[in-house]
């Protein structure tokens, strides 16, 4: 079989990796890469669409265009998605058209992308097709079909899949992103039983996240952010003074904590952002949003601005938790850094970033920019409240234990994330370059 790195080998974003069998070709994987994209961003009320020229001239999306010169586009027999994150299914809106085939993942992971569809008035001509965690879907392809397994794994957004496709010589697992938290605030833990039986199947080829493969770690669980989060909301001096809380939009689990302990605290709970609405609706929609009673969403300007002027009136009894972690031009922190919106923080104010700053210059400048103008007002600000979603080298060690795959393909970076875990594979016993292989963006590998 030949294995395409599209996207996702030469920078952290537009992840896309395509299998071809021969007779058929399987996608996983279509995202978008975020700093582009950001940089082109307005203002959140007049968000515009791009187009996909546009998208493909600022080098946003993968380069997919290559399987046509390769033959592989009319292969194509499924579009596979692992989960919710942008870099890893924003570039469906703009290329699925250019496939028969349909799109498949769990039913958070398409809530999201149906929100995104709808909200850039996108309409694409693939079926879309859900799967739950711990499930399978048959591929049809030319002349024989294929089982696509979505195994559960945890992440920082709800129903993640490891993928692994079954294949004639044997399988491919797509694990890209995951950590291994065995108690994870919200969904299942990892399915290890599936994992061993696929190892027991024989796995061809591991497409593994090495985005930490250079951190000696077992990144913790996701209760570990929790006691954070309670450690910051319920020790620090703040009766009297306003709270805002931001994080990643689609780290549900990690809202839920802040709605959790925003309530002990007696405060009335605010949720404001355009992407904080997407997310929160879709996972509401497959019913997993076990808090949406107890919060008030803003998501329109109006809107917005309405609860901003009543956290006002009533800043000591209010908690908002909002977008703008990364500092991004047009967030709702970024405006209020601004004073563009109605809410003037004091002195003592608290700002918490259950998040950390992707470390990119945009990013890094961004959020250095926006600290600075609320320093200047004598606002706290609490940073990194924050445990990872990726897996440290430990967990991903832990990880090739179990499936022993034949074939090692490191994903999620630039040559700089990815040398790391070539050379964990070294450390245990895979040959480089011919067991465990360092590829790059529009590169094709034989195993
Ligand atoms: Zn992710």
């Amino acid at each position: 079989m030949k294995i395409y790195t599209i996207g996702g080998f030469t920078e952290v974003g537009k992840n896309m990796t395509v299998v071809d069998m021969g007779d058929d070709a399987v996608i996983f994987d279509a995202g978008v890469y975020l700093p582009a994209l950001i940089e082109l961003q307005e203002e959140e009320e007049h968000q515009k669409t791009y187009s996909e020229k546009k998208l493909r001239q600022i080098e946003a999306l993968p380069d997919d265009l290559i399987l046509d010169k390769l033959g592989v586009r009319k292969k194509v027999r499924a579009i596979l998605l692992g989960h919710a994150h942008l870099d890893h299914l924003g570039a469906v809106p703009y290329i699925s058209y250019r496939y028969k085939a349909p799109v498949v993942g769990t039913p958070f992971t398409l809530a999201v992308l149906k929100k995104i569809l709808q909200d850039e008035k996108i309409k694409i001509p693939n079926k879309l097709i859900t799967v739950n965690p711990n499930s399978s879907f048959i591929i049809k392809g030319k002349k024989r079909s294929y089982k696509a397994e979505f195994i559960n794994v945890t992440h920082s957004t709800l129903q993640t899949s490891m993928i692994a496709l079954h294949t004639p010589e044997g399988v491919v697992l797509y694990a890209n992103d995951f950590k291994l938290d065995n108690t994870p605030i919200m969904g299942l833990p990892p399915n290890y039983e599936a994992l061993k039986r696929i190892a027991k199947q024989g796995v061809k080829a591991l497409i593994i996240d090495s985005l930490y493969s250079g951190d000696n770690k077992k990144t913790p669980s996701e209760k570990v952010a929790r006691a954070l989060v309670e450690e910051v909301l319920m020790t620090i001096k703040n009766e009297k003074s306003a709270i805002f809380v931001s994080t990643f939009s689609s780290h549900i689990a990690r809202i839920k904590s802040i709605v959790d302990y925003g309530k002990k605290l007696n405060r009335k709970i605010y949720v404001i952002g355009r992407s904080m609405n997407k997310y929160i609706s879709a996972a509401n929609e497959v019913g997993m949003c076990p808090f949406r009673r107890d919060i008030q969403i803003g998501s329109y300007k109006r809107q917005v601005e309405s609860i901003l002027k009543t956290v006002s009136k009533n800043r000591r009894n209010s908690l908002v938790i909002c977008t703008g972690h990364q500092g991004e031009p047009g967030s709702i922190l970024d405006r209020l850094s601004r004073k563009k919106l109605p809410f003037e923080f004091n002195q003592n104010d608290n700002i918490i970033f259950s998040s950390k700053t992707i470390p990119v210059p945009a990013n890094m400048a961004n959020k250095e920019n926006m600290d600075k103008r609320f320093r200047k007002i004598g606002v706290r600000i609490f940073d990194d409240v924050h445990v990872s979603g990726h897996g440290g080298r430990e967990d991903l060690r832990d990880l090739i234990s179990i499936v022993k795959p034949k074939h090692i393909i490191p994903a999620h970076g630039s040559t700089r994330q990815l040398t790391p875990m070539i050379e964990l594979a070294r450390e245990m016993g895979y040959k480089t370059g011919k067991e465990c292989h360092l590829m790059q963006d529009g590169q094709v590998l034989e195993v």
